[in-house]
């Protein structure tokens, strides 16, 4: 029978911000263990809270970028449970006043068209340091660099009805999230995690069915695996007579498979209550009001834009502006003169895929503007121009047409020259002239591609036509 699958997340990302959400030290990246803590993030006793402003904005900037509402009062909780990464003893989060709730991502679901999944909420909350397996033989070390760093918490309504849609949606919340500058979203640096909740029902059916949660997915490609394997399982189950059993679960990426982690039975009570060292957040109107004005071009907005002003088709648009630094350079190639269309099909070539490798742009936009400008006047050719880019890629100092000039890849369209190749080429080839003399139209592309093949390339292609046109009517 068919089920229906009803799928919520929870994802988390880490705030841009130089220090932690509740002390100065820093939150760079990569470096030695335990570099980065101080009393207040150790947990040491006495220390105090101080909650960052700047988390508070950027949490608050994202929250108004997903329609959410966010209040003028929220209150920092206490989330207690023992684990050897959390010194405190205790994650403060936020639980029934949170910063922000109700709002929406619209986006393109694979399977329903455009859809929305709403938002429950938006809170802020600190990270856990790490634990280190592979440092120590048989022993585990303990890393605090992240311990304590800012998270937001964005936790959707169960809107979503297939893995492929989950993946869609964490894709275009990923996309709002960069261009309000709220997070670098990065998964590779786990600046964005995600749990997700999976249940299945059958169609028609309204009340929710039991959930289980696939934990700490650490891809959008992961997630939907997990999804497929753990919708999969729960299917098996339901048609066979079994029980699904509310558990917590990972995803095991090299299997596909999804094992159990603990049951919901002995999974702990958080016993949350408002953290005594902290007030709660009290943010006034206007402030709310001038975040609010100062969110910049959202994905939806900078393609609409895109297909207006430039008159770009659909999907160009939604490729563009699928990362904000791509749609950025796309804007400068045009504005260092190259028609719209031209510099699209260049973006999304062979500059996405430089981008896609190294996730910047080896070719500088007035550069690129230039290459696309010799091949528009037909000093070289879009072959040749394609070549000109990896050279240009491998060594950014250097000017395209000096380039071309280099690798004699400038065509050639002085008559004297075509003319030579194109004798040489009907010489060599009496059979091929006299069939195409005799009826044969079709072997001009034959020729040509000798022509093309003689001239390693350089001569101009609609120079040559005519060249040959008139040396084959002679008789
Ligand atoms: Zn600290």
């Amino acid at each position: 029978m068919a089920w229906e699958t009803v799928i919520g997340l929870e994802v988390h990302v880490q705030l841009r911000t130089r220090t932690k959400m509740f002390c100065g030290c820093r939150t760079t990246f990569g470096d030695p263990p335990n570099t980065h803590v101080c009393p207040t993030c150790l947990g040491l006793p006495g220390a105090l809270p101080l909650p960052n402003a700047e988390a508070v904005r950027l949490a608050a900037r994202g929250a108004l970028a997903l329609g959410c509402t966010v209040h003028e009062i929220s209150v920092f909780a206490r989330k207690n449970y023992f684990y050897p990464d959390l010194p405190k003893g205790y994650q403060i989060s936020q639980f029934d006043q949170p910063l922000a709730t109700r709002g929406r991502v619209a986006f393109e679901s694979p399977e329903r068209g455009r859809i929305e999944a709403g938002i429950t909420r938006l809170h802020l909350e600190e990270d856990a340091g790490k634990l280190l397996h592979d440092r120590f033989p048989g022993k585990t070390a303990v890393d605090l660099n992240r311990a304590g760093t800012p998270l937001a918490e964005i936790v959707s309504e169960p809107d979503i009805r297939s893995p492929a849609e989950a993946r869609a949606y964490l894709t275009t919340l990923r996309q709002v999230l960069v261009y309000a500058g709220v997070s670098d979203c990065s998964m590779e640096q786990g600046s964005l995690r995600v749990d997700a909740n999976i249940s299945i029902r059958p169609p028609g059916e309204t009340a929710l069915g039991t959930k289980t949660e696939v934990k700490n997915l650490n891809s959008f490609a992961n997630v939907e695996r997990a999804l497929e394997a753990e919708r999969t399982r729960q299917i098996g189950l339901a048609e066979t007579g079994g029980r699904i059993a509310q558990v917590t679960l990972l995803f095991d990426a090299g299997a596909g498979e999804v094992r159990e982690l603990r049951s919901k039975e002995e999974s702990h009570d958080y016993r949350y209550f408002p953290d005594p060292d902290l007030p709660p957040l009290v943010l006034a109107p206007g402030w709310i009001a001038e975040q609010q004005a100062a969110l910049p071009e959202l994905p939806e907005a900078r393609r609409a834009r895109l297909e207006a002003d430039y008159g770009i088709p659909a999907y160009d648009a939604l490729v563009l502006t699928g990362e904000m630094d791509l749609a950025n350079y796309f804007e400068s190639v045009v504005a260092a003169g190259v028609e719209a269309k031209m510099a699209a099909n260049w973006v999304m070539g062979d500059v996405m895929s430089s981008f896609n490798e190294t996730g910047g742009f080896p070719v500088g936009a007035p550069r690129l503007a230039a290459l696309v400008t010799l091949v528009r006047d037909g000093v070289v050719s879009h072959q040749a121009a394609r070549r000109i880019y990896a050279e240009l890629a491998q060594h950014p100092d250097q000017d395209p047409r000096a380039a071309a000039d280099r690798l004699g890849l400038v065509q050639v369209r002085d008559q004297g020259a075509l003319s030579a190749w194109v004798d040489e080429v009907l010489t060599a080839h009496p059979g091929e002239v006299a069939r195409y003399r005799s009826g044969e139209a079709k072997l001009m592309g034959f020729f040509v591609g000798q022509v093309m093949k003689r001239s390693q390339g350089k001569a101009d292609p609609k120079g040559v036509q005519p060249v040959l046109h008139e040396r084959l009517s002679r008789r």
